[in-house]
Protein backbone atom coordinates (compact mmCIF):
# COMPACT_ATOMS: atom_id res chain seq x y z
CA UNK A 1 0.00 0.00 0.00
CA UNK A 2 1.50 3.16 -0.70
CA UNK A 3 1.78 6.07 2.04
CA UNK A 4 -0.73 8.51 0.12
CA UNK A 5 -3.48 5.74 0.18
CA UNK A 6 -2.82 4.68 3.94
CA UNK A 7 -3.04 8.32 4.88
CA UNK A 8 -6.44 8.26 3.46
CA UNK A 9 -7.71 5.26 5.25
CA UNK A 10 -6.46 6.12 8.71
CA UNK A 11 -7.89 9.46 9.11
CA UNK A 12 -9.48 8.85 12.56
CA UNK A 13 -11.54 12.33 13.18
CA UNK A 14 -12.93 15.37 11.92
CA UNK A 15 -10.20 17.26 13.80
CA UNK A 16 -7.77 15.74 11.12
CA UNK A 17 -6.22 13.24 13.87
CA UNK A 18 -4.45 10.55 11.49
CA UNK A 19 -2.21 8.05 13.16
CA UNK A 20 0.68 6.49 11.89
CA UNK A 21 1.91 7.11 8.20
CA UNK A 22 4.46 5.43 6.72
CA UNK A 23 6.99 6.35 4.30
CA UNK A 24 6.80 6.73 0.57
CA UNK A 25 9.98 5.37 -0.81
CA UNK A 26 9.94 1.97 1.09
CA UNK A 27 5.54 1.27 0.66
CA UNK A 28 5.72 -0.64 -2.88
CA UNK A 29 2.67 -2.37 -3.38
CA UNK A 30 5.02 -5.64 -3.97
CA UNK A 31 6.36 -5.86 -0.78
CA UNK A 32 5.77 -8.10 2.05
CA UNK A 33 3.30 -6.85 4.20
CA UNK A 34 1.56 -8.25 7.32
CA UNK A 35 -1.29 -6.33 9.12
CA UNK A 36 -1.52 -8.54 11.80
CA UNK A 37 -1.62 -7.18 15.07
CA UNK A 38 0.89 -9.13 17.02
CA UNK A 39 2.52 -9.35 20.72
CA UNK A 40 5.92 -10.26 18.64
CA UNK A 41 7.80 -13.14 21.59
CA UNK A 42 8.81 -15.36 19.53
CA UNK A 43 12.70 -16.08 20.09
CA UNK A 44 14.60 -14.95 17.59
CA UNK A 45 17.79 -15.45 15.06
CA UNK A 46 20.26 -13.51 14.53
CA UNK A 47 20.94 -10.84 12.76
CA UNK A 48 17.62 -8.66 13.10
CA UNK A 49 16.94 -5.33 12.50
CA UNK A 50 13.68 -3.42 13.29
CA UNK A 51 12.82 -0.11 12.69
CA UNK A 52 9.72 2.67 13.15
CA UNK A 53 7.34 2.66 10.34
CA UNK A 54 7.43 1.82 7.17
CA UNK A 55 11.33 1.35 5.58
CA UNK A 56 12.04 -1.60 4.23
CA UNK A 57 13.96 0.00 2.27
CA UNK A 58 16.24 1.23 5.05
CA UNK A 59 16.08 -1.85 7.01
CA UNK A 60 16.73 -4.08 3.96
CA UNK A 61 20.35 -1.67 3.57
CA UNK A 62 20.86 -2.44 7.49
CA UNK A 63 20.60 -6.34 7.02
CA UNK A 64 22.64 -6.27 3.95
CA UNK A 65 25.41 -4.20 6.22
CA UNK A 66 25.11 -7.10 8.87
CA UNK A 67 24.92 -10.13 6.52
CA UNK A 68 28.43 -8.02 4.96
CA UNK A 69 29.92 -9.27 8.06
CA UNK A 70 28.99 -5.57 9.67
CA UNK A 71 28.10 -3.92 12.84
CA UNK A 72 25.17 -3.07 14.37
CA UNK A 73 26.26 0.36 14.74
CA UNK A 74 27.06 0.61 11.17
CA UNK A 75 23.88 -1.21 9.72
CA UNK A 76 21.32 1.33 11.92
CA UNK A 77 23.86 4.68 10.75
CA UNK A 78 22.79 2.91 6.76
CA UNK A 79 19.89 2.47 7.18
CA UNK A 80 18.74 5.39 8.35
CA UNK A 81 20.77 7.02 5.68
CA UNK A 82 18.66 5.93 3.43
CA UNK A 83 15.55 7.64 4.56
CA UNK A 84 17.37 11.14 5.22
CA UNK A 85 18.33 10.67 1.57
CA UNK A 86 14.75 10.06 0.41
CA UNK A 87 13.34 13.34 -0.58
CA UNK A 88 9.62 12.77 -0.54
CA UNK A 89 9.94 10.94 3.44
CA UNK A 90 8.86 14.49 4.72
CA UNK A 91 9.89 13.92 8.28
CA UNK A 92 13.63 13.07 7.89
CA UNK A 93 16.30 14.79 6.44
CA UNK A 94 16.52 16.37 2.84
CA UNK A 95 12.71 16.62 1.76
CA UNK A 96 11.84 17.18 5.79
CA UNK A 97 9.07 19.77 6.47
CA UNK A 98 10.17 23.16 7.68
CA UNK A 99 9.40 24.88 11.27
CA UNK A 100 6.93 27.57 11.28
CA UNK A 101 9.45 30.31 9.83
CA UNK A 102 10.88 27.68 6.70
CA UNK A 103 13.67 26.56 8.18
CA UNK A 104 14.45 22.15 7.98
CA UNK A 105 16.24 21.94 11.34
CA UNK A 106 17.23 17.90 12.23
CA UNK A 107 17.75 16.28 15.06
CA UNK A 108 19.50 12.51 15.25
CA UNK A 109 21.61 10.23 17.57
CA UNK A 110 23.41 7.31 17.59
CA UNK A 111 24.67 4.69 20.62
CA UNK A 112 26.70 1.71 19.98
CA UNK A 113 27.11 -1.34 22.22
CA UNK A 114 29.05 0.46 24.75
CA UNK A 115 26.50 2.54 25.64
CA UNK A 116 28.68 5.58 23.62
CA UNK A 117 26.15 8.09 22.28
CA UNK A 118 26.45 10.65 19.65
CA UNK A 119 23.46 13.08 18.72
CA UNK A 120 22.89 16.22 17.32
CA UNK A 121 20.29 18.82 17.64
CA UNK A 122 18.45 21.69 15.72
CA UNK A 123 21.06 21.00 12.58
CA UNK A 124 20.71 22.45 9.57
CA UNK A 125 21.89 22.17 5.76
CA UNK A 126 23.01 19.01 6.49
CA UNK A 127 21.07 16.04 5.41
CA UNK A 128 22.59 12.99 7.36
CA UNK A 129 22.34 13.89 10.70
CA UNK A 130 22.51 10.62 11.89
CA UNK A 131 26.51 10.68 10.16
CA UNK A 132 26.64 13.77 12.18
CA UNK A 133 25.70 11.87 15.00
CA UNK A 134 28.09 9.31 15.00
CA UNK A 135 31.23 11.72 14.10
CA UNK A 136 30.18 13.30 17.30
CA UNK A 137 30.02 10.37 19.39
CA UNK A 138 33.46 9.20 18.01
CA UNK A 139 35.74 12.41 17.04
CA UNK A 140 34.96 14.54 19.85
CA UNK A 141 35.06 14.81 23.40
CA UNK A 142 30.87 15.38 23.80
CA UNK A 143 27.86 13.73 23.36
CA UNK A 144 25.70 16.43 21.80
CA UNK A 145 25.95 19.37 19.31
CA UNK A 146 23.62 21.64 18.02
CA UNK A 147 22.59 24.17 15.90
CA UNK A 148 25.34 26.06 13.75
CA UNK A 149 28.22 24.46 16.00
CA UNK A 150 26.66 21.38 14.67
CA UNK A 151 26.87 22.68 10.93
CA UNK A 152 30.42 23.96 11.39
CA UNK A 153 31.57 20.97 12.30
CA UNK A 154 29.79 18.56 10.26
CA UNK A 155 31.43 21.26 7.56
CA UNK A 156 35.03 20.39 8.58
CA UNK A 157 34.50 16.72 8.85
CA UNK A 158 33.45 16.78 4.82
CA UNK A 159 29.68 16.81 4.79
CA UNK A 160 28.51 18.85 1.97
CA UNK A 161 25.88 22.16 3.14
CA UNK A 162 22.64 21.89 1.17
CA UNK A 163 19.25 23.30 1.12
CA UNK A 164 17.19 20.57 2.45
CA UNK A 165 13.77 22.20 1.70
CA UNK A 166 12.74 20.55 -1.40
CA UNK A 167 9.56 21.91 -3.40
CA UNK A 168 7.25 19.50 -1.79
CA UNK A 169 8.06 20.79 1.30
CA UNK A 170 7.96 24.58 0.44
CA UNK A 171 4.37 24.10 -0.99
CA UNK A 172 2.88 21.94 1.98
CA UNK A 173 4.94 25.36 4.63
CA UNK A 174 3.61 27.56 2.09
CA UNK A 175 0.05 25.85 2.61
CA UNK A 176 0.25 25.57 5.97
CA UNK A 177 0.82 29.50 6.48
CA UNK A 178 -2.33 30.49 4.94
CA UNK A 179 -3.86 29.63 8.65
CA UNK A 180 -0.10 29.66 9.93
CA UNK A 181 -2.47 27.21 12.97
CA UNK A 182 0.07 26.24 15.36
CA UNK A 183 -0.96 23.10 16.90
CA UNK A 184 1.48 20.68 18.57
CA UNK A 185 -0.38 17.87 17.57
CA UNK A 186 0.87 14.98 16.01
CA UNK A 187 -0.98 14.96 12.69
CA UNK A 188 -0.69 14.04 8.93
CA UNK A 189 2.06 14.22 7.17
CA UNK A 190 3.88 16.00 10.06
CA UNK A 191 5.48 13.07 11.78
CA UNK A 192 7.48 9.72 11.64
CA UNK A 193 11.30 9.62 13.21
CA UNK A 194 13.25 6.64 11.67
CA UNK A 195 13.81 4.86 14.44
CA UNK A 196 16.26 1.74 14.01
CA UNK A 197 18.07 -1.26 16.46
CA UNK A 198 20.00 -4.22 14.86
CA UNK A 199 21.75 -7.21 16.43
CA UNK A 200 24.22 -8.42 14.78
CA UNK A 201 26.00 -11.60 14.32
CA UNK A 202 27.83 -11.38 17.90
CA UNK A 203 24.64 -10.37 19.59
CA UNK A 204 25.50 -6.89 20.16
CA UNK A 205 23.27 -4.33 19.67
CA UNK A 206 23.08 -0.73 18.58
CA UNK A 207 20.09 1.95 17.78
CA UNK A 208 19.69 5.21 15.71
CA UNK A 209 17.39 7.60 14.92
CA UNK A 210 16.75 10.66 12.89
CA UNK A 211 13.97 13.34 12.25
CA UNK A 212 13.34 16.57 10.96
CA UNK A 213 11.22 17.06 14.16
CA UNK A 214 7.45 17.89 14.54
CA UNK A 215 6.36 19.83 11.49
CA UNK A 216 6.08 24.04 11.73
CA UNK A 217 6.93 23.64 15.35
CA UNK A 218 8.21 26.78 17.15
CA UNK A 219 11.78 27.95 15.60
CA UNK A 220 14.76 26.38 18.31
CA UNK A 221 12.08 23.81 19.21
CA UNK A 222 14.02 20.46 19.66
CA UNK A 223 11.96 16.98 20.33
CA UNK A 224 12.87 13.36 21.94
CA UNK A 225 15.02 11.65 18.86
CA UNK A 226 18.17 13.33 19.61
CA UNK A 227 17.84 12.81 23.48
CA UNK A 228 19.66 9.77 24.83
CA UNK A 229 17.18 7.71 27.24
CA UNK A 230 13.95 9.79 25.78
CA UNK A 231 13.91 9.14 21.71
CA UNK A 232 16.51 6.00 22.09
CA UNK A 233 18.49 3.79 24.42
CA UNK A 234 20.82 1.16 24.16
CA UNK A 235 22.10 -1.85 26.58
CA UNK A 236 23.67 -4.07 25.48
CA UNK A 237 23.68 -6.08 28.78
CA UNK A 238 19.69 -5.77 28.06
CA UNK A 239 17.99 -4.55 24.99
CA UNK A 240 17.44 -1.12 23.08
CA UNK A 241 14.18 1.14 22.37
CA UNK A 242 13.37 3.81 20.20
CA UNK A 243 10.12 6.05 20.06
CA UNK A 244 8.58 8.32 17.39
CA UNK A 245 5.24 10.58 17.93
CA UNK A 246 4.79 13.84 20.13
CA UNK A 247 8.96 14.18 21.32
CA UNK A 248 7.16 16.37 24.08
CA UNK A 249 5.53 13.36 25.72
CA UNK A 250 8.52 11.29 25.16
CA UNK A 251 10.98 13.13 27.17
CA UNK A 252 8.61 13.59 29.96
CA UNK A 253 8.80 10.38 30.80
CA UNK A 254 12.38 9.44 29.51
CA UNK A 255 10.72 6.81 27.10
CA UNK A 256 12.92 4.70 25.78
CA UNK A 257 15.62 4.61 28.94
CA UNK A 258 12.16 3.64 30.91
CA UNK A 259 11.42 0.54 28.01
CA UNK A 260 14.66 -0.58 28.49
CA UNK A 261 14.50 -0.50 32.11
CA UNK A 262 11.73 -2.59 32.35
CA UNK A 263 13.34 -4.76 30.37
CA UNK A 264 15.52 -5.23 33.11
CA UNK A 265 13.16 -5.55 35.70
CA UNK A 266 12.05 -9.07 33.51
CA UNK A 267 9.47 -7.28 30.95
CA UNK A 268 9.03 -8.76 27.82
CA UNK A 269 9.80 -6.09 24.87
CA UNK A 270 6.03 -6.03 23.97
CA UNK A 271 5.05 -5.30 28.11
CA UNK A 272 7.60 -3.07 28.06
CA UNK A 273 6.72 -0.55 25.33
CA UNK A 274 3.02 -1.09 26.90
CA UNK A 275 3.56 0.05 29.69
CA UNK A 276 5.86 2.90 28.86
CA UNK A 277 2.65 3.77 26.64
CA UNK A 278 0.48 3.48 30.14
CA UNK A 279 3.15 5.92 31.92
CA UNK A 280 2.13 8.38 29.12
CA UNK A 281 -2.03 7.70 28.81
CA UNK A 282 -2.49 7.66 32.68
CA UNK A 283 -1.67 11.06 34.28
CA UNK A 284 -4.57 12.64 35.30
CA UNK A 285 -3.96 15.79 32.94
CA UNK A 286 -3.26 13.31 29.61
CA UNK A 287 -4.45 14.85 26.56
CA UNK A 288 -3.75 11.56 24.74
CA UNK A 289 -6.31 11.89 22.52
CA UNK A 290 -4.71 14.41 20.62
CA UNK A 291 -0.85 12.92 20.03
CA UNK A 292 0.42 9.92 19.24
CA UNK A 293 3.70 8.56 21.05
CA UNK A 294 4.91 4.85 19.29
CA UNK A 295 7.72 2.71 20.44
CA UNK A 296 9.59 -0.07 19.31
CA UNK A 297 12.46 -2.60 21.49
CA UNK A 298 14.45 -5.35 21.10
CA UNK A 299 15.91 -7.74 23.96
CA UNK A 300 19.38 -9.71 24.05
CA UNK A 301 17.70 -12.70 23.54
CA UNK A 302 16.42 -11.02 19.94
CA UNK A 303 12.68 -11.00 21.20
CA UNK A 304 10.77 -7.66 19.78
CA UNK A 305 7.77 -5.49 20.56
CA UNK A 306 6.12 -2.19 19.56
CA UNK A 307 3.37 -0.62 21.00
CA UNK A 308 1.46 2.84 20.71
CA UNK A 309 -0.79 4.89 22.08
CA UNK A 310 -3.29 5.11 18.58
CA UNK A 311 -3.87 2.67 15.63
CA UNK A 312 -1.34 2.78 12.50
CA UNK A 313 1.98 2.72 13.96
CA UNK A 314 3.66 0.17 12.37
CA UNK A 315 7.40 -1.32 12.79
CA UNK A 316 9.30 -2.79 10.03
CA UNK A 317 11.43 -5.81 11.02
CA UNK A 318 14.02 -7.71 8.62
CA UNK A 319 14.85 -11.56 10.61
CA UNK A 320 15.41 -15.10 8.70
CA UNK A 321 15.44 -13.48 5.05
CA UNK A 322 11.78 -11.89 6.28
CA UNK A 323 11.25 -8.08 5.47
CA UNK A 324 8.16 -7.22 6.62
CA UNK A 325 5.72 -4.30 7.74
CA UNK A 326 4.07 -5.58 11.46
CA UNK A 327 0.93 -3.38 12.35
CA UNK A 328 1.55 -2.48 16.31
CA UNK A 329 -1.16 -3.28 18.48
CA UNK A 330 -2.29 -0.17 20.71
CA UNK A 331 -3.51 1.56 23.51
CA UNK A 332 -6.78 3.71 22.54
CA UNK A 333 -9.48 1.33 21.38
CA UNK A 334 -12.53 3.30 22.16
N1 LIG B 1 9.43 12.35 17.87
C1 LIG B 1 9.61 13.38 16.87
C2 LIG B 1 9.66 14.73 17.52
O1 LIG B 1 8.89 14.97 18.42
C3 LIG B 1 8.58 13.41 15.81
C4 LIG B 1 8.09 12.11 15.26
O2 LIG B 1 8.46 11.04 15.65
O3 LIG B 1 7.25 12.14 14.40
O4 LIG B 1 10.42 15.54 17.06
Amino acid sequence: MKRRNFIKNTALSSAGLAIGSTLVSCADDNTKTSNTVVANTAKASLPLVIATWHVEAATAKAMEVLQAGGNALDAVEQGCRVEEANEKGQSVGKGGLPDRDGNVTLDACIMDKHGNCGSVVYLQNITHAVSVARKVMEDTPHVMLAGEGAKQYAISQGFQAEDLLTEASKKAWEDWKVKSEYKPIINIENHDTIGMLAIDNNGDISGACTTSGLAYKMGGRVGDSPIIGSGLFVDNEIGAAVATGLGEEVVKTVGSFLVVELMRQGKSPQDACEEAISRIVNKPTSDYKNFQVGYIAVNKQGETGSYSIHQWFSMTKFQDGINEQIQSDYFNKA
